[in-house]
């Protein structure tokens, strides 16, 4: 009876564990991730059907050696794994491998295991007396783990990598150029009295004898060329749109060819090939002349002995490319322009750094790092895109992407410089002593009176006392205590009926545009020559 009884308890007990186990097997069965068993020799003793996404059944897998299907490059780290589990059951961290489909394609998977062991203990010593604390031996009959497709959670991590950097790249962009923009705003005023006051002196002395007026040419063209530097720099900054006028970029780029080919050897080819109705973009010329120079001056540097340049342009619209890899991308028509070079090309590590101010692969004295630093800046603040395309050794092509216009091009006016003259009382009111004296001196030698003040409160006070003798106020921007626009709100409440002249290192937009709306009728940008501050005050008095 009592043997019935345990006979059939443990009938009950094994029908459980028989259903328990076919319930566990088409679990095993079902799941997405590779479950496995292999012998101590790395051989699969068991595998579930998961394998089956990747080409393989599990029978043509049984006996085979696990290594076999681990990516050659990621073997010895999959070999120290294993050697690890036998002398430690427990590992402390998943062991990411790239295995083989049966097409031979690497696919990452993160792998979980344990060993697998059969434990003895040997109640009978080797002097034959049982001994039931004798220690339990274990041997290591292999493992078993589970192996998961990771492939979809590392598109997904290098994805977000990616756009970290990107936005690690703008962000440093931007600081940068806060700061290179800051300092060339300082730098102007000092320009602003140096090319002004030789300019002065060689009205002067343009007839004297005793003045060395080559001299005087050196001070300017150098002035000049610090000037040209500075504006460069005043490119990094945000508020600077420049002066926006429709452009067919094709004449422009044809413009910079003619200009840039005179200084190039004949063994460099420059060569366009244009969409022919391109359409036109809202731009500054200047600076869309800076950029193209800038492309074709490095072009020529990655070509010491002969080579080619070709600029190309095309209309591009609702690019899934560019949709793609700027998210922000306006999904409208824009202009593509493309810069081509069969030159040296770039190395990765030279290609990550290229649109930063001050990098250059060139030697002293030769390279300023600046080129591509304000291409991009102009680019930005055109609200465009640039991207570079370089292989060391096989050239390298620079593609833009400009807003397209649906606006016409009108022809530009031709500026001449002439010196108009005036009898007018002005007053100069500028903080910066230099500047102030300068300005007045050239309004001076152009044949104007001259008043002056050097803060908002010594303005108004002079202002209020003679004011019905004031043709024009010549108001600087930025001023200590009392700005600009401040000084105009006062000096307006004393005569509604005042002509100003503003006058600012910054151009106009941002700012300046803000107070140009509150009516002041002049704008002139810092640093400027003579004839450009006569025509801007000739104009704001007669407009
Ligand atoms: P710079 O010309 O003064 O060195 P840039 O900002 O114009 O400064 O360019 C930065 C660097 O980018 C260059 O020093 C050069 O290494 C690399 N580079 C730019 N354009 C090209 C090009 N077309 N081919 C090869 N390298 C280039
Ligand atoms: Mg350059």
């Amino acid at each position: 009876m009592v043997i019935k009884e345990i006979i059939k308890k443990t009938m009950r007990k094994e029908k459980t564990i028989l259903h328990s186990e076919k319930y566990l097997n088409s679990i095993v069965a079902n799941v997405p991730d590779v479950i496995y068993r292999l012998d101590k020799d790395s051989n699969i003793t068991f595998i579930n059907d998961a394998v089956k996404k990747y080409g393989y059944t599990a029978e043509e897998l049984i006996n085979k050696n696990i290594l076999d299907f681990v990516h050659p490059e990621d073997r010895e780290k999959a070999i120290c794994k294993i050697n690890e589990r036998r002398t430690r059951d427990r590992s402390t961290k998943a062991l990411e491998v790239r295995l083989l489909t049966k097409n031979r394609t690497a696919v990452p998977f993160e792998v979980k295991s344990n060993v697998v062991r059969t434990s003895k203990r040997l109640l009978i010593s080797a002097e034959g007396i049982y001994n039931s604390k004798q220690p339990v031996t274990d041997t290591f009959i292999g493992t078993q783990g589970i192996a998961r497709d990771i492939s979809e959670r590392i598109k997904v991590e290098e994805e977000k990598r990616n756009l970290e950097v990107q936005l690690f790249q703008v962000q440093k962009m931007e600081s940068i150029g806060r700061l290179a923009g800051a300092i060339a705003h300082d730098f102007n005023n000092t320009l602003t009295s140096i090319l002004g006051y030789a300019e002065l002196l060689y009205m002067q002395a343009k007839d004297s004898k005793e003045v060395d007026i080559q001299m005087l040419k050196v001070i300017i063209n150098s002035s000049e060329k610090a000037v040209d530097l500075t504006k460069q720099l005043l490119n990094f900054t945000r508020a600077n749109k420049g002066n926006l006028i429709t452009l067919n970029i094709n004449d422009v780029i044809k413009e910079v060819i003619e200009v840039s080919g005179k200084i190039f050897e004949k063994t460099i080819k420059v060569k366009y090939d244009f969409e022919e109705n391109t359409s036109p973009i809202i731009a500054d010329k200047n600076q869309m002349d800076q950029v193209l120079t800038n492309l074709i001056i490095n072009a020529k540097d990655a070509m010491p002995v002969s080579g080619e340049i070709i600029f190309k342009t095309e209309n591009v619209k609702n690019n899934e490319y560019l949709i793609k890899k700027y998210p922000e991308f306006n999904n409208g028509n824009y202009v593509k322009i493309s810069v081509s070079d069969n030159g040296t090309g770039m190395p990765d590590e030279v290609k990550n750094h290229i649109f930063e101010p001050f990098f250059t692969t060139k030697g002293e004295g030769k390279g300023t790092g600046l080129g591509l630093a304000s291409v991009y800046a102009i680019i930005k603040n055109h609200n465009g895109y640039i991207d570079c395309i370089s292989e060391e050794g096989a050239g390298t092509t620079f593609v833009i992407y400009l807003p397209a216009s649906e606006k016409q091009v009108v022809s530009e006016e031709i500026e001449t410089k002439v010196f108009i003259k005036g009898r007018e009382t002005i007053f100069v009111i500028d903080d910066e002593d230099s500047v102030r004296a300068l300005i007045a001196n050239q309004l001076q030698a152009l044949g104007y009176n001259v008043l002056t003040a050097q803060n908002g409160k010594e303005a108004i006070q002079r202002y209020k006392n003679g004011f019905n003798k004031i043709d024009l106020v010549a108001l600087d921007m930025i001023l200590p205590e009392m700005e600009g626009r401040q000084i105009y709100q006062e000096l307006k409440k004393i005569n509604p009926a005042i002509r100003v002249l503003l006058m600012s290192g910054f151009s106009k937009d941002g700012k300046v545009s803000e107070i140009l709306k509150d009516g002041i009728k002049g704008f002139i940008q810092k640093p400027f020559k003579i004839h450009e501050l006569s025509r801007a005050v000739y104009d704001t008095i007669n407009r």
